[in-house]
């Protein structure tokens, strides 16, 4: 079978036409149709020869994610049951807002944690996404969009969360390479400050991403106390609050420069008292940090309770006054759908 043309590097590509002894600035043509045109299919590309054409094509296609659903929510939200080749489904999210678009990307089919608060969790796990599963998803929504040719100021897909479904630490090469690309100024030409990632705090890839990528990162703390986190997010049992605090304070000798977003879902009874709030400041007062405080989305078959919002406020203002802290909330986008953060699951 063909490969697909986003599974390759640049410099792949550019090997691929030197070793046909075709110049190397076919690459960059190419790349240019691929990630700033948008191209569908390989034949339209018109000025590269069809002879050469074709030896792409005997090589690669330009594969196509397929839609098996669509939601649209009443706040404009939109949600896409995406197709794989394997006929695996995945999920990816619009969210408009007034100055910015923000797509929602899973890097994974299911995901291998059982967050007990999430839609996602209570899938099998399947597999990795690849690269061109994970730039498929951009790619598909600029299409969706008509976001092509753009001029900066008007381009509708401005920011990416890897907050759809998946660990992407757990597939972090794919992640990694499929950044740079997103990320590449001939290309797509995202902005690396509007991209961020968030991990449920697998320690040695944090380690690992302090190196590899500056793009933003987000921990999904969740609870401030290790016997409420070890029931909430069960990784915690392997890398529990203090040794991820202290992955996170090298994270940050190096990227001194980078706010880290610490998410936190706000559980009924669970996590949001005051004492919860006390202990969250002490834990995060070290860092430049920022706190997402998350209203629970429920989802059938959940367990859980969003705290009200009077209480979200409470917290919120504990967390500013007494921590001097910066919280935000963030509002449910998409709920109705389950488009929602932690509502994604394949249909
Ligand atoms: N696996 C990664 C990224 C995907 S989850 C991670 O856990 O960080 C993206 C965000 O949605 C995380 O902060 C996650 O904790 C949050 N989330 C999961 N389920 C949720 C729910 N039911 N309501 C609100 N947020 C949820
Ligand atoms: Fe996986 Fe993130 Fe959901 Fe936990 S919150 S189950 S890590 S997708």
């Amino acid at each position: 079978m063909k490969e697909s043309i986003y599974n390759s590097s640049f410099e792949e590509l550019k090997s691929f036409f030197i070793d046909l002894n075709e110049k190397a600035f076919r690459a960059e043509q190419l790349w240019n149709w691929l990630y700033v045109k948008g191209v569908n299919e390989l034949e339209l590309i018109n000025n590269i020869s069809t002879t050469v054409i074709k030896k792409v094509a005997s090589k690669y296609h330009i594969s196509h994610l397929n839609v098996n659903k669509r939601v649209i929510s009443k706040d404009g939200t939109r949600k896409w049951l995406l197709k794989l080749e394997d006929g695996k489904e995945i999920e990816t999210v619009y969210i408009p807002d007034s100055n910015r678009g923000t797509i929602c990307v899973s890097s994974q089919v299911g995901c291998t944690l059982s967050c007990s608060f999430c839609h996602t969790g209570t899938m099998n796990y399947i597999r990795n996404l690849n690269m061109s599963e994970i730039l498929g998803q951009v790619i598909f929504v600029k299409n969706e969009l008509k976001d092509w040719n753009y001029k900066v100021e008007k381009k509708k897909l401005t920011n990416i969360v890897f907050m759809g479904m998946g660990e992407p630490f757990f597939n972090y090469d794919n992640v990694i390479k499929a950044i740079n690309i997103l990320t590449d100024e001939k290309g797509l030409a995202f902005s690396k400050r509007k991209i961020t990632l968030s991990t449920s705090g697998v320690v040695p890839k944090i380690l690992d991403f302090k190196e590899d990528s500056d793009v933003n990162l987000a921990i999904s703390l969740h609870a401030a106390f290790d016997e409420v986190r070890d029931i909430l997010v069960p990784l915690n049992r392997k890398w529990p609050i203090q040794v991820l605090l202290k992955a996170l304070k090298e994270y940050s000798k190096k990227r001194s420069n980078k706010r880290i977003t610490f998410e936190y879902i706000m559980l009924d009874g669970i996590n949001d008292s005051i004492k919860d709030a006390q202990e969250l400041i002490k834990l995060i007062k070290p860092f430049r940090a920022k706190i997402n405080l998350i209203p629970f989305n429920s989802w059938p078959g959940s367990n859980y309770k969003a705290s009200s919002m009077h209480q979200i406020q409470i917290f919120k203002k504990f967390i500013l006054e007494k921590g001097k802290l910066v919280a935000t909330v963030r509002l449910p986008r998409g709920d109705d759908v389950l488009a929602a953060c932690g509502q994604l699951k394949s249909f």
